[in-house]
């Protein structure tokens, strides 16, 4: 069993202090944890350098704003915390888990006088999905919710209790991930990334309206395409993204991954995931 993550050494940064990891605890009673008024990232860096890292904290930002949370930190404050946290901790290959959170002040579902927590902490991590010849997808009951009816574009807590129904129902099922379709029963991406496929040498994938654009996503559309792909966004079918010749996914944390299954329907990993699974690693100067 692997170590619980309260129980590691290191250090956090928590509302602009370097805290002992054990002791960089919250109350209790906090709107964060109540009502699920907290917006999160996952940033990795390779070799000392954090990818993307000011997107990144941009978005944390705007996350906040979308469900009305200002964070207190500019992106120049963040991005020097996670340097910080990043040397403090002698880590050059991590991932770093930015967190803003609702205090305690109030205690019903209003939270206009509740102050606003951040906190890094940063840790090793290796490849998301240990999947050779690519990941199993299950096509998943739960639907992403429309656009009007949750904070979709932002990386809000709340909004990641669906991805983890989705997530248990398709390991119990002996999938790795989710595939999850939309309110309107377009394909929409994986429990925590989006999602590629190939049809005749050209690739296609979701227009992002009801879920995250992600980073890795935009990266991998414009590595794509100054590598003379072709890449358009569109509602996809289930049936057109089963007759795909290739799928991937991608994310911070499952970087670019190749799909070799979904639901009894095998995939090929192909050679275009596998020039774009090169690409990425050149891009983020893992090789
Ligand atoms: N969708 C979801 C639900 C995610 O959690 C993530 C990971 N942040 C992504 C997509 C991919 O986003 P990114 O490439 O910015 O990490």
């Amino acid at each position: 069993m692997t170590m619980s993550f309260d129980q590691r050494n290191g250090w956090i940064w928590v509302n602009g202090e370097m805290v002992e990891w054990k002791s960089a605890t919250t109350h209790i009673i906090n709107h964060g944890l109540h009502y699920g008024g907290s917006v999160f990232e996952g940033i990795r860096a390779y070799n000392s350098k954090p990818f993307k890292l000011t997107e990144h904290n941009q978005r944390l930002i705007d996350s906040g704003k979308t469900i009305g949370m200002e964070v207190p930190y500019s992106v120049e404050t963040l991005n020097q915390a996670c340097l910080d946290i990043m040397e403090k901790n002698n880590l050059t290959n991590c991932y770093f888990r930015p967190i803003a959170w609702r205090g305690s002040e109030e205690m019903g579902i209003g939270a206009s006088s509740c102050s606003t927590n951040v906190a890094i902490a940063a840790w090793e991590w290796g490849q998301y999905f240990d999947g050779t010849g690519g990941i199993t997808l299950h096509t998943s009951q739960w639907k992403k919710p429309a656009p009007d009816t949750s904070a979709t574009s932002s990386k809000c807590a709340a909004g990641y209790v669906i991805g983890t129904m989705a997530k248990h129902e398709s390991v119990s099922n002996g999938y790795h991930d989710a595939l999850m379709l939309d309110y309107r029963g377009y394909v929409a991406e994986s429990s925590g990334a989006n999602l590629f496929m190939i049809k005749n040498g050209e690739i296609f994938t979701p227009i992002p309206d009801c879920f995250l654009n992600g980073i890795t996503r935009q990266t991998i559309i414009g590595l794509a395409r100054d590598n003379g792909l072709s890449v358009t966004e569109k509602h996809i079918s289930v049936d057109e993204l089963m007759s795909a010749d290739e799928i991937f996914v991608t994310g911070t944390a499952a970087e670019v991954t190749a799909v070799g299954k979904i639901d009894d329907k095998d995939f090929t990993v192909g050679d275009v995931t596998k020039q774009l699974i090169e690409l990425y690693k050149i891009e983020t100067g893992q090789v």
